[in-house]
């Protein structure tokens, strides 16, 4: 019997109606004879309100608190009853977000007098958004008469390190607790129903694995209980070669490598996050993105060592919009070691995320690609730290440009990728401000103006064939 860990995103239990939608894909499930474990995310936007009432909640009073605590009590209760038919699980699941609410208001309100939050106090208000949908999601299988049980993280048995806010999963001590705890249920046919996102410490203090982390507690979950497959549950079909919205004719990607997904993730397209993706890689489970409006698609299946079963060099393309290019130049550079640790250790004690880097032999110039929105605050942060210090003369940057990514593990040892794709670019004349390959040869990434972005996808995606694919 093939042992599946299931995970439903915010959007899959954004409302009454999803969350039956996904009660009857997990009742399925079950009648195909897999055991099934179910990890659920905050309802849709949740998250987000509570990091926001987590941030006010010193500057609010106890009034505004309860204002909040009461409508999210109503959207959940609303929820619940549009999910749950049977009138008794109904009222259970009604009294477990009124308590766990209950307790929320009494953290915020703590918050609100001291007049501080610590990253430990916010991690256990964001620990909210799930535990309020679990019980929901719970009661919907109730109502299909599975058996089921409903857990935290931190009841599941997943241990992390202290890193609040982006915790990391202590992997021998989970694996451990989360086996003596789960399989005796999936060994009686029963399904449990575990928060996504959350976790504790080994002291039990609440900690969350990052945002988008359920889908960490899934990849956690399957390592522990060496599950046959994660399926991560969303509202697309699965990977795409590109946006549908650029190029139409787009298509589902039926499979990808793990260091592929990773390129994916990266480049931000609906996939994971790569810490997600760690304890599965090392365990070889294969991971499969699936869609909750479209059960009968198999989606996009991430596993071991893909890359030797396909051709395609170029697999998919991707434009990053919203970001901005600073150049730093400086003939004193040359040849100064130490120069462009410089530079990234003003921008790293500065919290400004660099996310492509490019710098030439001559060693004069630097270019680095930030988001946009950070672009005001890391052009002062430069500037104070360096120039006028002999090492720096000049710092300028574009705020119109757009990153394109060509991803593909095949382009390894391929020669003539990097040469198709900017002979593309060549005959849009469409100019490139900054490439970056890594050594990698995951993926190539260049810098152009943003008008020119759709253009240049479409010209890479022609130029591959990415619509045979
Ligand atoms: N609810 C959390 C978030 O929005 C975790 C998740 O959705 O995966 O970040
Ligand atoms: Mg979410």
């Amino acid at each position: 019997m093939k042992t599946i860990v299931m995970k439903f995103g915010g959007t899959s239990v954004a409302t009454g109606e999803s969350i039956r939608r996904i009660a009857k894909i997990v009742a399925d499930s079950i009648e195909k004879e897999y055991r099934v474990v179910v990890v659920v995310s905050a309802l849709a936007g949740i998250t987000n309100q509570l990091a926001e009432e987590a941030n006010q909640a010193k500057k609010k009073g106890e009034k505004q608190i309860q204002e909040f605590t009461r409508k999210l009590i109503a959207e959940h209760v609303a929820t619940s009853r549009k999910a749950i038919e049977n009138k008794n699980t109904q009222k259970q699941v009604e009294q477990v977000i009124k308590k766990t609410v209950n307790a929320l208001e009494k953290v915020l309100i703590g918050i609100c007098y001291v007049g501080e939050i610590t990253p430990k106090s916010k991690d256990y208000v964001m620990s909210f958004g799930e535990r309020l949908s679990a019980p929901i999601v719970w009661g919907a299988l109730q109502d299909l008469k599975l058996r089921t049980q409903c857990f935290t993280g931190k009841e599941a048995g997943i241990v992390t390190d202290e890193n609040f806010g982006e915790a990391a999963p202590l992997m021998n001590v989970t694996a451990h607790q989360v086996k003596g705890r789960l399989k005796p249920l999936l060994e009686r046919n029963v399904v449990p129903v575990v928060t996504g996102y959350i976790a504790a410490t080994q002291d039990g203090v609440v900690t969350t694995l990052g945002r988008g982390g359920s889908d960490y507690t899934a990849t956690i979950l399957s390592v522990a209980l060496a599950a046959d497959e994660v399926w991560i549950w969303t509202d697309v079909d699965g990977i795409m070669t590109t946006d549908p919205k650029i190029v139409p004719s787009a298509k589902m990607l039926p499979q990808l490598s793990y260091g592929e997904a990773v390129e994916m993730a990266i480049f931000g397209a609906k996939a994971m996050h790569p810490s997600a993706l760690e304890p599965v890689i090392e365990a070889r489970i294969p991971v499969r993105i699936r869609n909750v409006f479209n059960p009968k698609n198999h989606g996009t299946l991430i596993e071991d060592g893909e890359e030797a079963k396909s051709k395609e060099v170029v697999k998919a393309v991707a434009m990053i919009k919203d970001v901005a290019m600073i150049n730093i130049r400086g003939a004193a550079m040359v040849g100064a070691p130490g120069s462009y640790s410089k530079v990234f250790d003003v921008l790293g004690k500065n919290k400004i995320n660099i996310m492509m880097v490019s710098t030439a032999v001559s060693e004069a110039n630097i270019s680095l690609i930030i988001r946009r929105n950070l672009l005001g605050r890391t052009l002062s942060t430069l500037e104070i730290a360096l120039l006028g210090r002999g090492l720096v003369n000049e710092i300028s940057s574009e705020d119109d440009v757009c990153v394109i990514a060509a991803m593909g593990a095949n382009m390894k040892g391929t020669f003539g990728v990097a040469s198709r794709i900017f002979t593309a670019m060549a005959q849009k004349k469409i100019n490139i401000r900054m490439i970056a390959q890594g050594s990698s040869e995951l993926n190539i990434s260049f810098v152009i103006k943003e008008k020119d972005g759709i253009a240049a996808v479409q010209a890479i995606h022609k130029e591959f064939k990415l619509d045979q694919i």
